[in-house]
């Protein structure tokens, strides 16, 4: 029987119901919770990025700013606007897109974020909190990750999870979340011995790799669960008639358009899997989904310091109205 396809579009949608009513209710009590993204120069990727997560605090009713420096701007311009973003009180979330210019200290503008406006959880306080199951922001792939898992009634305490990639972003916290969910979690990467070997002992697989098709369907117990974190563009017409060999459909898509998104599963994982994430439409739409719903918990944890002393962080990456559900 093929998989169950867990759509992300519709989970993200019943979040949105959900944070429409918080935000409603934060409104009658005069808070507007709002993000500011940060844009430096002209990457076409990035802009379509930080264009939907603008769209989205716009269709929420979120308050949103979006602020483009050149793309020759300096580390020193960057921490002063950042620093102007952390005194303003109209400004609950702040967003640098990433990736920045290389003449720019990475790491320094994001940590000069104010830890309780770290809608994208990225900062050490932040990934401190995490580590030791106490409230904070959580990046948001792998707390959409969760949300669909949770959602759709995956059991996770005791089950296997084996997660592809241990990058800050995605891999490590959703290591973090897994475990605190009761998991039993193995993270593999590119040194890894035998991964298929590895990945076949999992009931729930977390690929999140950079590599297209990489997970092929005799790596996968017969029921598992698959969440696809990859997205990756073929533009190579032999690569797509390889991955796409059982799927017209794609492979008309690829000519027409002359691309097409690939996850870092193989599409045919569906034949063998219990259930699996798409892609484009399953851990997509849920990364801006978390990012509008960290941005309405940071302004109800500035607002009201002493909810973030009645919560763990165990997973829970979500404004009240969705952390009440889980
Ligand atoms: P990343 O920083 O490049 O990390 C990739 C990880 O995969 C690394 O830990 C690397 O291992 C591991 N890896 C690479 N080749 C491998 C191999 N052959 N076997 C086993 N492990 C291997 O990537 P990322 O930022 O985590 O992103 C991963 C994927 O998710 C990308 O396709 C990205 O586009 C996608 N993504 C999607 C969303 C979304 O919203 N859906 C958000 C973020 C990222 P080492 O540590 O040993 O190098």
């Amino acid at each position: 029987m093929p998989a169950r396809i867990l759509s992300g579009n519709a989970i993200r949608d019943q979040i949105y119901a959900e944070l429409k009513q918080e935000i409603s209710a934060l409104s009658s009590v005069g808070i507007r919770p709002g993000l500011a993204a940060v844009l430096v120069g002209e990457n076409p990727a990035s802009q379509i990025y930080v264009r939907s997560k603008v769209a989205a605090c716009e269709q929420l009713g979120l308050g949103s700013w979006l602020i483009t420096p050149s793309a020759g701007t300096t580390t020193d311009e960057l921490l002063a606007l950042v620093a102007q973003l952390n005194a303003r009180d109209d400004v609950d979330g702040i967003l640098v897109q990433l990736p920045l210019p290389p003449q720019v200290d990475t790491k320094r503008v994001l940590e000069a974020v104010d830890p309780s406006k770290d809608v994208d959880g990225f900062h050490p306080t932040n990934l401190g909190k995490l580590v030791s199951g106490r409230p904070g922001l959580v990046a948001c792939t792998p707390a959409g990750s969760m949300e669909i898992l949770r959602r759709s009634g995956i059991s996770l305490e005791g089950a296997n999870a084996v997660v592809v990639g241990r990058s800050d972003i995605v891999g490590k916290p959703m290591v973090l979340l897994l475990m605190h969910a009761n998991a039993t979690v193995t993270i593999c990467h590119s040194k890894t011995r035998d991964l298929p070997q590895v990945v076949r002992g999992a009931d729930i697989v977390i690929a999140a790799i950079g590599r297209a098709a990489m997970i092929e369907p005799d790596w996968i117990r017969p029921g598992a669960t698959v969440i696809d974190v990859g997205i990756n563009r073929i533009t190579n017409a032999a690569e797509a008639e390889r991955i796409f060999a059982k799927f017209p459909t794609k492979l008309s898509q690829f000519k027409e358009k002359g691309s097409v998104l690939v996850g870092d599963v193989h599409p045919s994982v569906a034949d063998v899997a219990g259930a699996m994430t798409p892609v484009p439409g399953g851990v997509g739409p849920l990364t801006i989904a978390m990012l509008m719903s960290n941005t309405v918990k940071a302004a109800r944890l500035r607002r009201e310091p002493s909810a973030s002393r009645n919560t763990g962080n165990t997973g829970e990456n979500s404004s009240g109205a969705i952390a009440a559900k889980i």
